[in-house]
């Protein structure tokens, strides 16, 4: 699985239909400072359903949306789709390609699609689930995380290191377990007790 290709079209700095390719491997966007490539970051962040306006570097969600410049006036709508290439199929979908699209109007109304269809934050989670994309993992250390990292508590970057190796997942998997035995521990006790008032 690997990041295929990025289009950005009325998101922030990005007001025309921008599409960005990726190879497999390392790559490394350059430029001079304010031209947005932490915009890009911003964007794939967003598109993986990011819900806080902070964590994107803005006040209000709606700051995502391209807001004018000295040459264009602002846009209603901002839209990014992230393609990612299932083809050894990583990620729990039939499909070897993967495209998820968020978009977002100034009304602050807001859809996600996948593959075209219209879809759930809730099902591009579960379909990202156990990939180390999506949310509360670190693939995406923002500029001041690493300081962040660095000074955090020891426990902090416990969970930081587990993330990494695949560990929180199964802490995840484990605890969602629990909890449905707790359920089911509590309905067998329930048909015990009618059970008996029947008898
Ligand atoms: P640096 O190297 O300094 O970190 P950068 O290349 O990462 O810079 P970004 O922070 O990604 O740059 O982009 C900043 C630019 O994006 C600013 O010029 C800002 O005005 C513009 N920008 C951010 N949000 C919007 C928006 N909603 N509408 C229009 N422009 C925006």
């Amino acid at each position: 699985m690997y990041l295929r290709s990025l289009t950005l079209k009325g998101f922030k700095s990005f007001a025309d239909r921008t599409h960005m390719v990726f190879d497999p491997g390392l790559t490394v966007v350059v430029g001079p400072n304010g031209s947005g490539k932490s915009n890009v970051s911003d964007a794939i962040l967003w598109v993986l359903g990011e819900q806080s306006a902070k964590q994107l570097r803005g006040q209000a969600m709606e700051d995502v949306i391209f807001s004018g410049s000295s040459a264009r006036g602002p846009v209603s709508v901002a839209e990014v789709t992230l393609v990612l290439d299932n083809s050894d199929h990583r990620l729990p979908v039939d499909f070897d390609e993967v495209a998820v699209t968020r978009r977002m109007y100034r009304s602050g109304e807001s859809e996600y699609l996948v593959n075209a269809a219209p879809a759930r934050l809730r099902d591009i989670q579960d379909i990202l689930h156990d990939s180390g994309l999506g949310k509360d993992t670190h693939s995406i250390i923002s500029q001041g995380k690493l300081d962040a990292i660095l000074s955090s508590r020891p426990e902090e970057r416990r969970s930081l290191i587990e993330e990494a190796a695949g560990i929180s997942k199964h802490r995840r998997r484990k605890e969602r377990s629990m909890r449905r035995l707790k359920a089911m521990e509590e309905n067998v006790r329930r048909a015990r007790d009618i059970d008996r008032e029947i008898r």
